[in-house]
């Protein structure tokens, strides 16, 4: 919305980026001296009006709100490439922070080859299936239930214990420490497909080319770019939270424990050096490999291919995509979860596998998990698109999205 400064919009209801992230980074970091976050391994995923909420109570989005990139999201008409600069740097420590995310991403593959060649005959045994599956669905779900719906979006409230214990199994799953997760995610849905977005697939226009390219920077090649997000901007509520402030910088020793459990499994299952190997290449690399690819499939092919059967924010291309639905733990279910991001339930409808919601389900139950914000049908149905505008549609053919309604910050009582 041109010429919105952000904290109008909340109130009205249509919820605009406030501000230019760039020069905000540049500005709040200068005067406060609080951390920011640089592209930790997200999948990134929000509840668009937290953030401008966040930012019009600190008074952080009147300094903020003059620059490049909110001035392009609110000229962006749906098909050109993004013009919001995300020139890689130069320095030394850029290089640095390339060459370990690069390794980051790497390893693990270079594992799963490991893994297969050993596997070939005798290097997979049933204990090494058992534990990358346990290990696969623990640490998942500290992202999906965890970072995601609880921390990013408050889908529900969790007692200390359990939001803490959620913080610390998602870093187990190499996406990034917890703050600067939640930080990036909150920040894909402010500027969703649009300039300011740090992983649309639709960066580099509309057409086959640029489709293409954008498919490959919103699935891995954001990570190596030199776009930070600020967490003091998009996630105080995160940095005020001690608890939250501790995980985020265990997230290195959280990592190597996510390594050394299954390592240290394998071998008390197996007795052997060899039963420790498999199981950390099975339930170690191997998962965190599959875990990260799926959590990334979800910001690249999940916001081109699949139905849109829900209205979003406009420029909002977010789609359903069944066949990643149980690796994903229901996140796929994308276009109904940025339809309604403060949702516990992203698969709502009839037959929608989502695993996720189901867990939240048993933390009520348990009176573990309170305030759960589930699906209200009549909610549901006025989001729905109306016959005929439920298709897939595949954005190489289709550039200009139609327009939905803002995406309402309340909740279902
Ligand atoms: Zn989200
Ligand atoms: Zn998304």
């Amino acid at each position: 919305m041109p010429g919105n400064d952000g904290c109008g919009a909340i109130a009205s209801g249509r919820l605009e980026p406030p501000a230019d992230t760039r020069n905000a980074i540049k500005w709040h970091g200068r005067q406060s001296g609080l951390s920011i976050q640089r592209n930790p391994l997200a999948l990134p995923r929000a509840y668009p009006g937290l953030a401008d909420a966040m930012l019009c109570g600190s008074g952080i989005a009147q300094k903020g709100t003059t620059a490049m990139t909110g001035q392009q999201a609110a000229h962006y008409e749906g098909t050109e490439p993004f013009l919001d600069g995300g020139t890689p740097s130069r320095t030394v420590a850029n290089a640095v922070q390339v060459v370990v995310t690069l390794a980051i991403v790497t390893v693990p593959f270079a594992g799963l080859g490991v893994a297969v060649w050993l596997a070939w005959g005798h290097g997979l045994g049933l204990a090494d299936v058992l534990l990358a599956v346990a290990f696969y669905l623990v640490t998942g779900l500290g992202v999906t239930v965890g970072f995601h719906r609880l921390l990013t979006h408050r889908s529900f409230t969790a007692a200390p214990a359990l939001r803490a214990a959620l913080a610390i199994v998602g870093s187990m799953s190499f996406e990034g420490d917890v703050i600067g997760w939640v930080a990036i995610h909150r920040r894909h849905h402010a500027f969703t497909d649009r300039p300011g977005d740090p992983h649309s697939p639709y960066r580099y226009g509309t057409h086959l080319p640029g489709q293409l390219r954008g498919l490959a920077h919103a699935h891995v090649g954001w990570l190596l770019r030199d776009d930070p997000t600020p967490a003091a901007r998009y996630a105080p509520d995160m940095t005020e939270d001690p608890a939250m402030r501790a995980i985020s910088a265990a997230f290195p020793v959280l990592c190597a424990v996510s390594l050394g459990l299954p390592f240290g499994l394998g071998w008390v299952i197996g007795g052997s050096w060899h039963g420790a190997l498999t199981a950390l290449l099975w339930a170690g690399l191997v998962r965190v490999t599959v875990l990260q690819h799926v959590t990334w499939s979800v910001n690249s092919l999940c916001h081109v291919i699949g139905a849109r059967p829900f209205t979003t924010r406009r420029y909002d291309r977010a789609t359903n995509l069944w066949p990643l639905a149980l690796l994903s733990l229901g996140e796929s279910w994308h276009n109904m979860h940025h339809s309604d991001p403060a949702c516990a339930r992203h698969g709502a409808d009839p037959g929608q596998v989502d695993v996720s919601a189901a867990v939240i389900r048993v933390f009520e139950r348990l009176g573990w998990a309170t305030g759960v914000h589930w699906p209200v049908p009549a909610r549901l149905e006025g989001r729905r698109r109306g016959q005929g505008q439920a298709q897939s549609r595949p954005a190489l053919h289709d550039g200009r999205p139609s327009a939905g309604p803002a995406t309402a910050t309340s909740t279902p009582s």
